[in-house]
């Protein structure tokens, strides 16, 4: 039985890992030169970095697990995580109570009221009965505007920029679950010293061990289907038979126009998911940005509306001394000029825009910088979500989905919402198969 997996991202490389342990002939096909997706890495002066922020939480049970698995964990590192808010010409720190009490954007009633709000927010277990319901809705009813127009109104434009006002209650309550479980000092976060390319690699290692084969630059250009079922995947005109495939990039990609899957199929509105893009330019500088700031998020309109200072996660001796910082902003709409300018204008004017949020900042100070750019880095969880998610079989025989539109990456996709689709899609395939047999 052989299985094509297209796309080498973790969804894709782990349900390659578990294929090949069942002891399936399994074939991802990746159209970077690298594997990694989304968590891919830069190697930079003998380092590596990814391409895009990455740290996980205590409450990642299966990236936790697949990590041990590999040997890797030694190497998970728990680091205080300290955020703030830029706003009126300065950093403001938002790690104890303290510092959250002088916040100068709220008074201190709503101070009070907005730790009120994240404890009655965090006692909801369950967020997918809100899934209807806006998150600003959730926020004026249970807050007021001014918490909302002073906090919020920031955070969920850098987020999702004109869809703010669509967001669901769901997708803010799992995020507030998420990012409040901070001691008196901070939230802790994981990373993997090193770099996750390590997880990257030791996973790629064990599916090549197990007979898989991980092909890249194979960018797959449609699924062939031939009497209502997958036969294999065809690549610049050539076509690799299969008895099933597992498509773990945006279903849209796949579906509509290879499948023929109706829009009002059994699987609800199937493809109707969108996604926002990410403009991500990351910099080695010569010296710190910040004085102890992990996450900064920028309250004025700028280019981008975070500013992450690596390297006051994991110390900058682990990069040969260079201070890493990405500056990154979520984007809409594919024709905008940071998709669509040359990587030099975006890089000029991101460190340009950071030059005057930052006065100290010397841009002569600047080593390096890369950009990553792409479409598809996120869905937007609008209300009614819940109704687009796909399940792991899609309507066409053979065929598998799995990815960052998969139910584990509901209310918030991250690599372990990953991991989990990509292992219960095969195990799903696996199950499928057997019951196949027996018949
Ligand atoms: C800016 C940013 C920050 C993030 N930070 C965090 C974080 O801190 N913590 C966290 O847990 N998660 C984070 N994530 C999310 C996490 O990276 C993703 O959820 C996860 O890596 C997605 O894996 P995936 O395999 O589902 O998708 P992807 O990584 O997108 O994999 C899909 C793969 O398919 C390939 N592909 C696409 N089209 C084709 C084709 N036609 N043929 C062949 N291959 C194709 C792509 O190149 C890609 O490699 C972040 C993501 C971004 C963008």
């Amino acid at each position: 039985m052989r299985v094509i997996i297209i796309g080498g991202g973790l969804a894709g490389l782990t349900a390659a890992y578990d294929l090949t342990r069942s002891g399936y002939e399994t074939m991802v096909l990746e159209k970077d030169s690298v594997p990694g997706g989304m968590l891919a890495s830069y190697n930079i002066n003998g380092y590596s970095i990814e391409k895009y922020y990455h740290h996980l939480f205590e409450s990642d049970g299966e990236l936790r697990a697949l990590i041990d698995e590999l040997g890797l964990g030694d190497r998970l590192a728990w680091l205080r995580a300290t955020t703030g808010y830029y706003t009126r010409g300065k950093v403001f720190s938002l790690d104890t109570p303290i510092q959250i009490l002088k916040f100068p954007d709220l008074t201190f009633r709503d101070t009070l009221r907005l730790a009120r709000f994240v404890m009655q927010s965090k006692r909801i277990e369950d967020p997918m009965p809100f899934d209807e319901v806006t998150a600003r809705k959730w926020i004026l009813e249970s807050a007021n505007h001014s918490i909302f127009d002073n906090f919020f109104v920031p955070l969920l434009k850098s987020k999702f920029g004109e869809n703010m006002d669509r967001v669901s209650a769901a997708w803010l309550l799992s995020r507030i679950n998420l990012r409040s479980n901070r001691g008196a000092r901070g939230e802790k976060l994981g990373y993997i010293c090193g770099g996750f390319e390590n997880l990257i690699n030791a996973v790629q290692r064990v599916v090549t061990d197990r007979g898989g084969v991980i092909r890249c630059n194979a960018r797959v250009d449609r699924v062939t289907i031939e009497g209502g079922e997958v036969i294999g995947v065809e690549i610049e005109g050539s076509f690799i038979p299969s008895d099933a495939v597992i498509s773990t990039i945006p279903p849209a990609m796949v579906l509509p126009k290879h499948g023929g899957v109706s829009k009002t199929s059994q699987h609800g509105s199937g493809t109707s998911i969108r996604y926002q893009g990410s403009v991500c330019l990351l910099i080695g500088l010569e010296e710190r940005l910040m004085k102890d700031t992990y996450w900064l998020n920028i309250k004025p309109d700028a280019h981008f509306g975070a500013v992450i200072e690596h390297t006051n996660l994991l110390p900058p001796k682990n990069y040969g001394g260079d201070h890493l910082v990405y500056l990154t902003t979520y984007i809409h709409d594919a024709s905008a000029s940071l998709m669509t300018a040359r990587e030099e204008e975006v890089a000029e004017l991101y460190i340009n825009t950071l030059g005057k949020l930052f006065p100290a900042f010397n841009k002569d100070r600047v080593l390096w910088w890369k950009l990553a750019r792409d479409m598809c880095t996120a869905p937007i969880y609008e209300t009614g979500y819940r109704k687009k998610i796909l399940p792991y079989k899609a309507p066409i025989k053979n065929l598998y989905l799995a990815g960052i539109f998969s139910h584990p990456n509901y209310p918030e996709r991250s690599m372990n919402g990953s991991i989990k689709a990509g292992l219960a899609c095969a195990r799903e395939l696996v199950r499928e198969v057997d019951e196949r047999r027996t018949l």
